[in-house]
């Protein structure tokens, strides 16, 4: 970090008798301070716009539409200092995942986890459809699929249940298959296919951040953000992860039922093909999931290149096995 960046590590409502302030706790080089952000004469709103902003420094799926909804009636000066920092707040996070850390860490009042994805993308008083609500119920423009507001939800809370269920036996079979455990101890890949051939040849060091990629989506859905695949050992990843959670969906309906428990339904629930068209930047990687020939180590090291169009991994965030 630059001595003349300022990183937003996180906010927090700050509650006292008569005013109920938002903190934001930044860096500037010197060590984290706070500093008051706006202030309100209620509490929950303090809570719920710090509580927004966070989602907003995590790119949360839900964050903005968050933030609308506690500004929507809010003070004009609160409105206009939460316009002015939000581009900070794109752009900081952008170059400096390490500031995440805070914010990832913090503990959540209400709706956290799988919870944090909508149900339904209808607002309640659509624009377009006017006066269309409860997930467009008899609104016969979005009958039509005419409206562009009430669009589908890609990852709904139990589509991201079942694709983290996914990713979470994947990475463990990535593990077993390093470690010669589980359904791996003969030393050969599993059952899942976690392990493509191509690299199933590579040392443990590579063995181990491709194992890791499956883990860095899961924790992605965690904090209720799209897995954004940061490099190409993610995009294999996450592809193969998609690839299971609809075969879980199709096959094993206890379980399903049971990651279902306690998330609400939405109609745009397990549209495995959408994830695969809107979570990828491209498909280039697609021949390598079934490429047979062992790659150079050169050739494999490549797939841990970041993009740099999307945020970096924080490096320091170790690994689960
Ligand atoms: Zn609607
Ligand atoms: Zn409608
Ligand atoms: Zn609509």
């Amino acid at each position: 970090m630059s001595a003349s960046s300022t990183s937003y590590l996180a906010f927090v409502p700050q509650h006292a008798p008569t005013t109920h302030s938002v903190l934001a706790m930044i860096d500037r080089g010197d060590g984290p301070e706070a500093e008051t952000l706006v202030s309100f004469s209620d509490a929950p709103s303090a809570t719920m716009l710090a509580a927004a902003l966070n989602g907003f420094l995590l790119h949360q799926v839900t964050a903005e539409r968050r933030l609308e909804a506690v500004l929507d009636g809010a003070p004009d000066p609160v409105r206009k200092a939460v316009s002015a920092l939000l581009p900070v707040l794109a752009t900081a996070t952008a170059d400096d995942p390490a500031a995440l850390r805070v914010a990832r860490q913090l503990p959540t009042v209400g709706d956290d986890g799988f919870l944090l994805f909508p149900t339904t993308n209808c607002p309640g008083r659509c624009e377009v459809c006017g006066t269309c609500r409860d997930d467009c119920v008899g609104c016969s423009e979005c009958a039509d699929g005419g409206c562009e507001v009430c669009l589908p939800v890609t990852l709904t809370p139990r589509t991201a249940a079942v694709l983290g269920h996914a990713l979470a036996i994947l990475a463990d079979e990535a593990y077993d298959y390093i470690y010669r455990t589980g359904m791996c101890r003969d030393g050969t890949p599993g059952p899942l296919g976690a392990v493509v051939p191509c690299v199933a040849d590579q040392d443990e060091w590579f063995l181990r951040r491709y194992a890791r990629a499956f883990d860095d989506l899961s924790s992605d859905l965690q904090i209720g953000r799209f897995p954004t695949p940061t490099c190409t050992a993610e995009e294999i990843a996450l592809d193969l992860a998609i690839q299971d959670a609809e075969r879980l969906y199709d096959d094993e309906d206890e379980l399903v039922a049971d990651l279902e428990t306690e998330l609400p339904a939405s109609r745009s629930d397990y549209n495995w093909d959408t994830l695969q068209d809107v979570l990828f930047q491209d498909k280039d990687y697609e021949g390598l999931l079934s490429y047979r020939i062992p790659l150079e180590r050169d050739e494999a090291e490549r797939w841990f290149e970041e993009f740099g169009n999307v945020p970096p991994r924080d490096r320091h965030r170790g690994f689960r096995r």
